[in-house]
């Protein structure tokens, strides 16, 4: 399958190419030029699948053409050794669980599915080491790091502002060791960004070795997110429900939601979407005036969604033809402060005995507001709340338990380079490897 730009400059790239540059020449994001329907049996028999089964079907509409099929089987199946309960909080409203994974957080299935099938294009393209940079203010970190643990022929290196990060957070790349290198910047995220840009444009650091990024922005990132809509659906179905659901994701740099709304396009049958954003609200101020004002971003409780200019804004333009009223009819919005944020975790923890993180907060209240009286919702709840450990305990004024998984990481060595915010010093070490 041909990938094009958004930007619309750049020539279509194969899969392949998509997947190994990440952003297209002209600074675009790649998209397929065809979005495969899925046939009606498929949905009519969905309840029977397991979850490896349905992604193995929606993998073969995204990657079949270009990935022998025992080779994608295999991909699915390594990537989702993890369960996507959907679980009910209310009458009408579902929590879809995406924090069974390794690093407890839903970014886990793009980063598992990205590293594996670079892996593949490395091996056949008989590829020297290729070593992927990744900087991260916390949770991508974990994720890249944790999906690519153990991957042949990548080298990751992982660049994070040093004291900026929760002791959780760091241990989750710290401490892996193998073919996993972290690297404690005396700057913040934005020295570590420019630090990874700066990289990737050295022409003798380039000529040294094979650099690539595990942006969230690569296709094999972001399309196999939308496995788990699939089967929210398989597992709704199976309670004997036939009505459509409102699906509401709680958003920063709209990946998550534009796998969804592939989905949709594929013919899953969602009635609509809500993107729910906490004070970040860029999204939804441009559903109310159909204008997209960027702006810096502000420090929230749900921090994963602190983004001022959603990268992915541009994908959900190009699905529906840059038409604001098809967007207006596809997807609302909602925005929250730290307070409703806090309140709702309270409340729900109370009410229903759920207990919500502060990214999955944002989606439930979205619901909760928004969902008319004979609709159902279905919440992703996008972490596992003990990620967020001193906010959860502070709001809710209960010890919560940790999962094993966790507890895991923080018992592991943490093993870190220190590195200056000077470009020479990292070019340096680099060119020393
Ligand atoms: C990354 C992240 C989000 C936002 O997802 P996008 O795809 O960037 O919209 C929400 N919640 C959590 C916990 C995250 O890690």
């Amino acid at each position: 399958m041909n990938y094009y730009s958004t930007n619309g400059q750049a020539t279509n790239a194969s899969l392949e190419e998509a997947v190994v540059k990440g952003l297209a020449s002209d600074k675009g994001l790649f998209m397929p030029d065809t979005i495969k329907s899925l046939p009606y049996e498929f949905f009519e028999n969905i309840d029977k699948l397991t979850f490896q089964e349905i992604a193995c079907k929606v993998a073969d509409a995204f990657f079949g053409e270009d990935i022998p099929a025992e080779t994608l089987t295999q991909i699915v199946n390594d990537t989702l050794n993890f369960d996507v309960p959907l679980v009910p909080v209310t009458g009408n409203i579902f929590s879809l669980e995406l924090f069974h994974g390794p690093t407890l957080a839903f970014k886990d299935v793009g980063g598992r599915f990205m590293a594996r099938l670079l892996g593949y294009f490395i091996q056949k393209a008989g590829k020297k080491e290729v070593n992927v940079l990744v900087a991260t203010s916390g949770d991508t970190g974990s994720a890249v790091a944790n999906g690519f643990l153990g991957v042949e022929g990548i080298h990751v290196y992982v660049l994070y502002p040093k004291g900026k990060v929760s002791e959780i957070q760091e241990k989750q790349f710290t401490t892996l060791g193998q073919n996993i290198t972290a690297i404690e910047v005396d700057g913040t995220f934005d020295d570590c960004q420019a630090l990874v840009k700066s990289a990737f444009m050295d022409q003798e650091l380039n000529d040294h070795m094979v650099l690539t990024s595990a942006n969230s922005i690569n296709v094999a990132r972001f399309l196999p997110q939308s496995f788990y809509y699939f089967y929210a659906w398989a597992q709704y179905r199976k309670l004997g429900r036939m009505e459509e659901m409102v699906v509401c994701v709680p958003s920063g740099n709209f990946g998550n939601i534009t796998a969804g709304l592939f989905a949709k396009k594929m013919g899953l049958p969602i009635k609509r979407f809500i993107a729910a954003n906490n004070k970040n609200d860029i999204f939804y101020q441009y559903l109310q005036t159909g204008e997209y004002n960027p702006r810096p971003s502000v420090t929230t409780i749900a921090n994963a969604m602190d983004v001022g200019d959603p990268s992915n804004f541009a994908r959900v333009l190009a699905l529906y033809g840059g038409s604001y009223p098809t967007i207006k009819k596809e997807i609302t919005g909602a925005t929250y402060t730290d307070e409703q944020i806090a309140e709702t975790m309270k409340q729900v923890y109370k009410e229903h005995n759920y207990l919500l993180d502060p990214h999955g907060a944002c989606g439930y209240r979205a619901l909760e507001e928004n969902l008319m009286p004979e609709e159902i919702g279905v919440f992703l709840e996008t972490a596992h709340p003990a990620k967020f450990l001193d906010t959860v305990e502070g709001i809710i004024g209960d010890k919560i338990e940790i999962p094993a998984k966790l507890q895991a990481f923080m018992e592991g060595e943490k093993q870190s380079i220190e590195m200056s915010k000077d470009f020479a010093d990292f070019k340096q070490y680099l060119m020393s490897i």
